[in-house]
């Protein structure tokens, strides 16, 4: 079968331009002695709002991987994709998330639940799992209430699967569930039923991505309680090695951390977690490299700067509509968002230090990066003025990729 690697890494590249600066910051990790594989993503919803097909992905993806000789792996993520969206994804994607959020909730048969029960009455009672501090105890009807929220969705993801098995072939895919788009967070008990639950569908699930507790907003670092998302992060790998040894799922099966970029903060748990159990993890940002751009064409001054100063002042202007779709996962305190005349009066040094996310920089602003990060519909209506100031400015703005990417997130990750 298609095997994920122990280590890999997703990246966004919304305007197809920056893939070799990407590849490049995981070539830099590589000859540290790290392997850690590119995942190259995009969901439908960025497909949509910039008029983009995912096999652009796949061709960036390729054309680096090309250029620069890179041997080792990588793959490109349909990702968040359902039964009605993945159909464009299936020949140029290697990855696929299966959403089924959405399905969280919603009942399942009682049928369905009650066979779940008489199946699995090692879930009730007292359940000890190696790696796990103190044992799950269960009651019949907390294991039931769990089956009941769950089991659609991963029925959902079953039917999902089976429908890109029989496109693609089941040895030739990468599957992973995520749940992480929804309310409330499940717990490492939750976690467990619902890998029982897919492996019960024979989903060959090779990586999970729950919701997990805290803040997880685009583009800028976690907030929540660093002590319990440790010790939840730790309970959930247990569970995960407890439930391939228990219920036959892939032996590589792993995390897969929804970050939303930049969680500097979890980096540390996260490298710690990884060295005692030896455990892997993917790790999936968003599409924040558009927010590296940007501020190369701020630096690069003249044309790129007065692009990235109209880009900031639309979207002040227009800051309801673009926030809406992302209502959920951005925290932007408006009253600190500067004028547009202010912005204009700004040096390209001075905008760039806004938006790039070096916290405690004095000059960084949370609420301008939250803003643009929503905002790269703009660069998609700019069309072929942006495109053409990323192609002149490639220099200055491959270099605020690779640095992004490596300084400030594989060499804290993987490194520290
Ligand atoms: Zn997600």
């Amino acid at each position: 079968m298609l095997t994920l690697e122990r280590f890999s890494f997703g990246v966004g590249d919304r305007f197809a331009h920056q893939a070799k600066a990407q590849l490049r910051a995981f070539q830099r990790l590589a000859a540290e002695g790290i392997e850690v594989v590119p995942v190259w993503n995009k969901s439908n919803r960025e497909h949509t709002f910039i008029g983009s097909e995912p096999q652009s992905v796949f061709d960036a993806a390729k054309a680096a991987v090309a250029a620069l000789g890179w041997k080792q792996g990588w793959h490109v993520d349909a990702d968040h994709i359902r039964l009605e969206t993945v159909g464009r994804f299936l020949a140029c994607s290697d990855f696929f998330t299966i959403d089924v959020a959405d399905s969280i909730g919603k009942p399942a048969a009682a049928s369905d639940v009650a066979a779940f029960l008489a199946r699995h009455p090692e879930l009730i009672g007292t359940v000890s799992i190696t790696g796990v501090g103190q044992p799950f105890a269960t009651t019949r009807a907390e294991v039931e209430a769990v089956v009941a929220k769950y089991l659609l969705a991963v029925q959902d993801a079953g039917k999902i699967y089976r429908h890109i098995v029989a496109a693609k072939g089941e040895d030739n895919l990468i599957a992973e569930v995520s749940m992480d788009e929804t309310d409330a967070p499940q717990t490492p008990l939750e976690l467990l039923i619902i890998l029982a639950a897919l492996a019960d569908e024979k989903v060959r699930v090779q990586t999970i991505a729950p919701k997990f507790t805290g803040r997880f907003n685009k583009g800028v670092d976690y907030v929540g309680d660093l002590v319990q998302f440790e010790r939840e992060f730790n309970d959930d790998l247990a569970v995960i090695a407890h439930a391939v040894a228990k219920y036959g799922l892939p032996a590589n099966l792993k995390l897969s951390v929804h970050s939303g970029s930049d969680k500097f903060s979890l980096y540390p748990i996260i490298r710690r977690a990884l060295a005692r159990t030896g455990a892997g993890v993917h790790v999936k940002t968003a599409g924040t490299t558009w927010l590296e751009e940007v501020i190369g064409l701020a630096e690069a001054g003249g044309d790129g700067l007065a692009l990235a100063k109209e880009i900031y002042a639309y979207a002040l202007a227009h800051v309801d509509e673009l926030c809406a779709p992302y209502a959920s996962v951005i925290d932007i305190d408006r009253a600190k968002l500067p004028s547009a005349e202010v912005v204009n009066g700004w040096t390209g040094p001075q905008l760039a230090a806004a938006i790039r996310h070096i916290p405690g920089h004095p000059e960084f602003n949370a609420n301008v990066r939250q803003l643009l990060h929503v905002s790269f519909k703009l660069a998609a209506k700019a069309g072929p003025r942006y495109l053409d100031l990323l192609k002149s400015n490639e220099e200055i703005v491959s270099r605020q990729v690779m640095a992004n990417l490596y300084d400030r997130h594989l060499k804290p990750l993987f490194i520290g």
